[in-house]
C-alpha cells in the first residue's frame, strides 16, 4: 500500500456549475502532485424539468470524449479517473437514464448523491415549507426534514445502477433556512445509523467531502458521522475537494487526514472500474 494523493469527485465547464475548464484542472491536480485525481461531472436528471433546461444538461458524448483523450495524455504521470456524479431520484425513469449512461460510456466511477427531492435541489429550500389551507407558507421542523433526507438516502443505496461511492452525506443541513448549519448524531441516530450500516453491508464508499458551505465542520459528513461509521466497522472512504474551480483542488486535505487518521482510518479506497485500489492516508 502506497502514501500517494488522491482527490476522488471534481467538477469542471461539463457541469452547469463548474467555473474552470477540464484541462486546466488537470493541469492543476498534476502541479499539486495528485496521483488518482476523480471527474465527476453532474448528471443532474433528478431534477425536475424546469431546473433541467434552465441549469442546461450535461453534454454526454462531448465530455466523455475529451475527458477519455485528456486521461489518454496524463497516462504514466497522473491517473485520472473518468466519472460520473448522479443525482438519486426514487423515480425509474431517472434510474434508466443513469443505466444508460453507464451501459454507453462505461465511466470509471460513479458518485451516487442525493441533491433533491420531489425535483428540487435542497438548495431551493422548497424542501424546508409547506403550503397551509389559506397558500400560506409554513416552515416545516428541520428534524422532520432531515429525517426524511436520511431515508432517502438509505434508498438510494439501493439504486439499481453500478455505483461506488455515497456523495456528501448530510447536504441538506447545508441549506436548513435557520442557517444552524449542523446536525447533531444524537438526534438522527437511527436514521445514520441505517445508512452507515447499509453501506458497509454493501460494500459502498462513504466520501468525506471538503465542500462545507455554510457549515460548522470540516468535511461533509461531520466529524461525529464517521467516527460512528469507524465504530460500526467501516473503513472504506475517499476524499473529494469536490472543487469547481482550479482553487479548490485539494482543500483542507491535509487538516482532513489529520483528523481520518486520529479516528483510526489508514488508508482511502479508490474506485477504479469496479476495482478497489488501497492507498495509504
Ligand atoms: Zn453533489
Ligand atoms: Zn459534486
Amino acid at each position: 500500500m502506497k502514501k500517494l494523493l488522491t482527490d476522488i469527485h471534481n467538477h469542471s465547464t461539463f457541469s452547469h456549475d463548474g467555473v474552470s475548464d477540464l484541462k486546466d484542472m488537470l493541469a492543476t491536480a498534476l502541479e499539486k502532485g495528485v496521483a488518482f485525481y476523480g471527474v465527476s461531472e453532474h448528471f443532474d436528471y433528478d431534477l425536475c424539468e424546469g431546473l433541467q433546461s434552465e441549469h442546461g444538461q450535461i453534454d454526454e458524448r462531448g465530455y466523455f470524449h475529451a475527458a477519455r483523450h485528456l486521461q489518454e495524455d496524463y497516462a504514466g504521470c497522473m491517473n485520472v479517473l473518468v466519472g460520473a456524479e448522479f443525482g438519486y431520484s426514487d423515480d425509474q425513469k431517472v434510474w434508466g437514464r443513469y443505466a444508460t449512461v453507464c451501459e454507453k460510456y462505461a465511466p470509471d466511477f460513479i458518485v451516487n448523491s442525493i441533491h433533491s427531492l420531489d425535483g428540487w435541489d435542497y438548495f431551493s429550500q422548497k424542501a424546508f415549507y409547506t403550503t397551509g389551507a389559506n397558500g400560506e407558507r409554513i416552515t416545516r421542523d428541520e428534524k422532520e426534514v432531515f429525517a426524511e433526507y436520511c431515508k432517502l438516502v438509505e434508498r438510494s443505496l439501493d439504486a439499481p445502477y453500478p455505483y461506488d461511492i455515497v456523495g456528501h452525506f448530510g447536504y441538506a443541513c447545508r441549506y436548513f433556512p435557520s442557517k444552524k448549519g449542523e446536525i447533531f448524531y444524537a438526534d438522527f441516530a437511527d436514521e445514520i445509523d441505517g445508512v452507515l450500516k447499509k453501506i458497509i453491508a454493501k460494500d459502498k464508499i462513504l466520501e468525506v467531502n471538503a465542500s462545507t458551505y455554510g457549515l460548522k465542520q470540516l468535511t461533509l459528513p461531520s466529524e461525529a458521522i464517521l467516527r460512528r461509521y469507524f465504530e460500526l466497522g467501516g473503513r472504506k472512504i475517499s476524499y473529494a475537494s469536490d472543487a469547481h474551480q482550479t482553487t479548490s483542488i485539494m482543500r483542507e486535505r491535509e487538516k482532513i487526514m489529520e483528523l481520518l487518521k486520529r479516528m483510526g482510518f489508514t488508508y482511502l479506497t479508490v474506485p477504479c472500474r469496479g476495482e478497489h485500489i488501497k492507498v495509504e492516508i
